[in-house]
């Protein structure tokens, strides 16, 4: 059978790729989509209990990008939301990022914004090169902050220590030296008023879209041809993984519904020192949901398992590089999306990645 147009993977990236063909080109595309379900990782879903999970760990919709805010909002109307962490040290709740707040209420401290620099910059130690992850951390916060926020936390995540990996797991260290503790500061935030699944419903309504779920790309690769593909699977599998498999963190989401209105003070609560999860997420404090159930999400990072988050090293990015050079030779073959171009991507970036690709091959 013969495609003009062929979009493997129903996350964020084929989605929009899908939507622009069918809607803006009004022309039929096949989207190929392994799981039971469309919209990838975004998928959220109704549990047995009623309430609205997300199902492949929380997402919150942040974006200084108006056009990517105002393409989406064709598809949901948002609840506004503005986005708070806390993390529990030596048994305290504190907000992260690091801000006044966070300082003071460690320390037992009363700053001013000016206070809060000279006192950080007293904590960090001075370093001529930055060569590791823990050098970045030390060097701007100090030995202790670095300990009780960042060290043990990156070693559950990565299961590295930071003394032993370049910077980039922990690249920069985000301070405020004010009291806004929201989690991010981009102008339009919000969580999509009936979920992420609804909103990508929405996406693919046009009758041009015909999605195939339960169907692995490789099923049926032999069997269809297209004028046009858009990938959005992995990289090493499309090239039948000939440089190796790429390395990926996975994480094993594990749900806990509790018979009460609310579990925790924050939509999330990072547990940096405490357990081997690295932080618990309350759902009905993202969703705004009424129950008299609330449903929670423990989150234990594993090297096995469903590929999460592309392992950011040096060694890794080469061995991509070596499935890079094999794309550049194909022709009418685009890869996009966070497996396919093994890079994390948050939904903002991916949705304009896919936006540009559109309107630069294939409008
Ligand atoms: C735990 C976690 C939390 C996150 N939180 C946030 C957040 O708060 N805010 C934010 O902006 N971003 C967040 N993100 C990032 C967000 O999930 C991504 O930006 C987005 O999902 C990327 O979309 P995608 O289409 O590239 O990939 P995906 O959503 O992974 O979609 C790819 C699809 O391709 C399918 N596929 C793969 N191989 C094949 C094949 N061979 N055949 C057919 N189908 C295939 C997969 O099943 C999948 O459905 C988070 C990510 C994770 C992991």
């Amino acid at each position: 059978m013969h495609y003009r147009y062929v979009v493997v993977g129903a996350g964020l990236a084929g989605l929009t790729v899908a939507e622009r063909i069918a809607s803006e080109k009004n022309e039929k595309v096949l989207v190929v989509e392994k799981r039971s379900h469309i919209g990838g990782n975004v998928y959220d879903s109704y549990n047995e209990d009623g309430i609205l999970i997300h199902n492949y760990g929380p997402h919150i919709f942040h974006t200084n990008d108006k056009e990517v805010y105002e393409y989406l909002s064709k598809f949901t109307k948002w609840n506004d939301f503005w986005h708070r962490v806390l993390t529990q040290v030596d048994g305290n709740l504190i907000p992260m990022p690091i801000t006044l707040e966070t300082i003071n209420q460690l320390y037992n401290l009363s700053l001013t914004p000016e206070e809060m620099k000279e006192f950080i910059d007293k904590l960090a130690v001075p370093m001529d090169e930055i060569k590791t992850s823990r050098d970045v951390a030390l060097s701007k916060v100090g030995e202790e902050i670095y300990q009780k926020f960042f060290e043990n936390y990156t070693k559950k995540q990565w299961g590295v220590d930071p003394a032993e990996i370049d910077t980039s797991v922990i690249s920069r260290i985000p301070l405020r030296y004010n009291r806004d503790t929201r989690y991010f500061t981009d102008k339009y935030q919000g969580m999509p008023r009936h979920g992420y699944t609804k909103m990508c419903e929405a996406m693919i309504a046009n009758p041009n879209i015909k999605i195939l779920l339960n169907t692995d790309f490789e099923e049926i690769r032999n069997e269809i041809t297209w004028d046009t593909l858009v990938y959005t699977g992995p990289a090493d599998e499309y090239y039948g993984c000939k440089h190796g498999k790429l390395k990926y963190r996975s994480i094993d989401f594990v749900f806990e519904t509790y018979d009460c209105e609310s579990y925790q003070e924050a939509p999330v609560v990072n547990y940096p020192n405490d357990f081997d999860f690295t932080r618990i997420t309350e759902f009905k404090k993202l969703t705004w949901q009424e129950s008299k159930k609330t449903t929670i999400l423990k989150e234990y990072p594993q090297a096995e398992g469903e590929p999460y988050y592309p392992f950011p090293t040096a060694d890794c990015k080469a061995q991509y590089a070596l499935y890079q050079a094999e794309m550049a030779q194909e022709k009418n073959v685009y890869f996009l999306g966070r497996l396919a171009e093994y890079r994390y991507y948050n939904m903002d970036a991916v949705v304009r990645s896919a936006l540009n690709l559109y309107n630069e091959k294939l409008k």
